[in-house]
């Protein structure tokens, strides 16, 4: 089994025909329990900070990892794990929430526009402005409150957003930022299970959300949403990642691997040091030795 293949299986590139119905959110593709991804998963997280070290050394590229999904679906125990061998220097998260009304006053692009991770760094979105054609299109109330002048809004409006959102995440790459999205595939039984759990169990009840069980009810809504998302974002440039989710092991192995695949086609290198800066190093290293202390 080649790591990169496992990556591979779950990208979503250029597919206007992509089904999500055909992919099982309870897959584990060819590995049958826990214990096999646990050593795979170790080894990845240790490379992974090798890779980011040089990432950040080199300053040249930075990569953007975005995570959507449905309540209870994991994404804050994905990053919490993915991202446990990095650097927290390197590395920053950040979470977007119902937007404010500063937020709202701006282009829907404005608020993440400026959390994009720096050259050298690894910036983590947890939810995004992929909340704009999702959870704004499930509640089209939401789109009142950015008080659009009426004549820009028309029933091109989904598609003219995924345009932007494409043409943003071309000028990214362009830049030197790496993309990778990642929607978290969960079942709605397994989503019961977890909301379940949420209330019975004391340690887990403040995860617990009224809105979660209101959103729950739209369920097919926003499978449809997503499916228009990907069937119209996923591009070659910035491809998005159909990540399995009832079994969160799994969830964090395909992640890992993506992220991985993603650094490692970078071809990292720490900074070489030219001549002149060798004969410096030099000069120092013998006035060093030279102290009497
Ligand atoms: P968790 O529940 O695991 O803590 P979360 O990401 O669900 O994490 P919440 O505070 O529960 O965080 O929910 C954030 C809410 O904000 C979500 O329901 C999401 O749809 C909503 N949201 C995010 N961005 C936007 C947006 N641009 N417009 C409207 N609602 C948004
Ligand atoms: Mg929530």
């Amino acid at each position: 089994m080649k790591r990169i293949e496992l990556a591979k299986h779950y990208r979503v590139a250029e597919n206007k025909k992509f089904k999500l119905s055909d992919i099982n959110p309870a897959d584990t593709w060819k590995l049958k329990s826990k214990e096999h991804a646990r050593e795979w998963l170790d080894e990845g997280v240790a490379r992974m900070a090798d890779l980011q070290a040089k990432l950040y050394a080199q300053n040249q590229w930075a990569l953007l990892l975005i995570f959507q999904a449905m309540d209870a679906a994991g994404k804050d125990g994905t990053i919490k794990h993915v991202m446990s061998g990095v650097n927290p220097q390197g590395c920053e998260v950040f979470s977007f929430k119902a937007p404010s009304a500063r937020e709202l006053d701006h282009d829907f692009l404005w608020r993440t526009n400026r959390c994009l991770p720096e050259r050298g760094r690894i910036g983590i979105f947890n939810r995004s402005y992929y909340e704009e054609v999702l959870v704004v299109r499930v509640h089209r109330e939401f789109l009142q409150r950015q008080n659009l002048p009426p004549s820009l809004v028309t029933n091109n409006l989904w598609k003219e957003r995924f345009e932007d959102i494409n043409a943003c995440e071309r000028y990214l790459t362009r830049n030197g930022i790496v993309i990778r999205k990642f929607f978290l595939h969960l079942s709605k039984v397994e989503q019961k299970q977890r909301l379940l759990a949420r209330l019975e169990e004391p340690d887990k009840n403040w995860k617990f959300s009224v809105p979660d069980i209101q959103e729950r009810a739209r369920w097919n809504d926003y499978q449809r949403v997503y499916q228009e998302v990907l069937r119209n974002t996923a591009t070659d440039f910035a491809p998005w990642y159909v990540v399995p989710a009832d079994h969160k092991w799994f969830a964090r192995l395909v992640v890992a691997e993506v992220v991985l695949e993603a650094l490692e086609s970078l071809n990292l290198q720490y900074p070489a040091v030219g001549p002149a800066k060798r004969k410096e190093l030099a000069q120092v290293r013998k006035s060093l030795e030279a102290e009497n202390a």
